[in-house]
């Protein structure tokens, strides 16, 4: 089996201030520095052509075309931040406040170290005063908001079978977190007012446009409810007279956002909510469905719901095009029961870009192999690790064991990575990171 091993030289933010334009194509980082590092090399365009000599012009083109011969775009993803009631409580505080810092500790290098971060966050946070509850109608504290912000995360994935838990106050509520605290982030999935039709999302990122589409197969009940209608973007058809979802096809407008979206942005990212709970393989639908949205022209899908990691796949559509498709990242927290659920994918995909073009470039695109650890008696999140820093010692001491009958085993998360991520296991060991500045 070949494991690829990522190797990236990135700077982060305080290290680039000063820098000259030629370095920037090693740079990767977040997006509030890119736009510096733009308007900082607009001023120098600016400053060579007007104030010097026509000698200074040609230099100036000639580190433009470098840049863009070098050019990449690092993408990031987990997948379903499911706030179980253990959660929740491990982010009480002495104080009876609530943070939830935790959930990322270890994670903020490599959040930081991409340009498009985004989470799954799969539980409504539907307002503080609406009571927090777990499964099966979740309402998670908005502290978790504020740690995935603080984490870095840049793009939040809202529509979920979980979105409507707390009903149209939960959902209008969360939005309006978002809206209020966070307009930076670009949240995706559900809306406050309901529309047809919604605009796309972009996210700018070295001055490309990536559009981020996501989608629910369902609230978790087969008729959509009405207060839902137009305000939680669907993966299935429904029916406008009485809600009833097809989960068999499509909805027409997840193809007309991809062909909208294709018309404004330079890449297109659809994310979509759906697959079989518990099931390592895609399902016949999902496969139906990610061969239509890369006929529409969707560039790359990150896809979560099922709780467990899915393949990683290219689908290649009737014109030869290929779209990479991630079926399901599995869980990002969960204090779930079974084994199979601990293991979790961090999606790492890096786009070359070369003036128009983007693309994926394979080799340092693929999966990071993650596992939830929880503590039993009482069940509370620790951490999530790497797989590769897993060890049979924690394995031994996983919450897992007090739901009995149950076991955690190291050879068992190497081998289900193996049979389902594959190929496209990526390694953390070999990425420089240099943060020290
Ligand atoms: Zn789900």
């Amino acid at each position: 089996m070949r494991k690829k091993s990522l190797v990236l030289a990135f700077i982060l933010s305080l290290s680039m201030i000063g820098c000259n334009a030629s370095t920037m194509s090693e740079v990767s980082s977040n997006q509030e520095t890119i736009e510096e590092v733009q308007t900082e090399n607009a001023n120098l365009e600016e400053g060579t052509t007007t104030e010097d000599s026509e000698g200074h012009e040609e230099e100036t083109l000639e580190v433009v075309s470098e840049e863009e011969e070098a050019s990449e775009i690092v993408l990031m993803a987990v997948g379903d931040n499911l706030m179980h009631m253990g959660i929740v409580a491990t982010g009480k505080q002495e104080d009876n406040s609530y943070n939830y810092d935790i959930l990322f500790q270890g994670m903020e290098e490599y959040i930081k170290a991409a340009d498009i971060r985004m989470i799954n966050q799969e539980t409504i946070l539907g307002g503080n005063d609406l009571g927090f509850s777990g499964y099966p109608l979740f309402n998670s504290p908005t502290q978790v908001g504020d740690a995935i912000a603080k984490a870095g995360f840049n793009v939040v994935l809202h529509s979920s079978n979980h979105s409507a838990d707390k009903g149209l106050d939960g959902l209008v509520n969360c939005e309006n977190f978002w809206e209020s605290n966070y307009p930076q982030i670009t949240m995706v999935g559900i809306h406050e007012e309901s529309n047809e039709e919604h605009p796309i999302s972009i996210l700018e990122v070295q001055g490309k446009k990536i559009a981020i589409l996501n989608y629910t197969y369902s609230p978790n009940s087969e008729i959509l409810p009405k207060s839902m209608m137009g305000r939680l973007d669907m993966l299935c058809n429904w029916n406008k007279e009485n809600g009833q979802i097809d989960f068999t096809t499509l909805h027409p407008q997840v193809i007309r956002d991809i062909e909208r979206a294709e018309e404004i942005a330079d890449f297109t990212i659809v994310c979509p909510h759906w697959g079989t709970e518990y099931t390592t393989k895609p399902s016949t639908t999902q496969k139906e469905f990610a061969l239509q949205m890369a006929e529409a022209g969707a560039d790359l899908i990150v896809g979560t719901h099922p709780h467990v990691v899915q393949p990683v796949e290219w689908v290649e559509d009737s014109q030869g095009e290929k779209t990479l498709c991630y079926y399901s990242l599995g869980n990002y927290v969960s204090t779930q029961q079974n084994p199979l659920c601990m293991l979790e994918g961090m999606a790492w995909v890096t786009l070359t870009v070369t003036g128009e073009e983007i693309e994926i470039q394979e080799e340092k695109t693929g999966m990071l192999p993650m596992v939830c650890h929880y503590t039993a008696s009482p069940v509370r999140f620790e951490k999530v690790y790497f797989l590769e820093d897993y060890s049979k010692e924690l394995a031994a001491k996983h919450g897992i064991l007090s739901y009995g009958g149950v076991e955690l085993r190291m050879e068992d998360l190497e081998q289900w990575s193996e049979e389902i991520i594959g190929e496209w296991r990526l390694e953390k060991r070999g990425m420089s990171v240099n943060n020290s500045q």
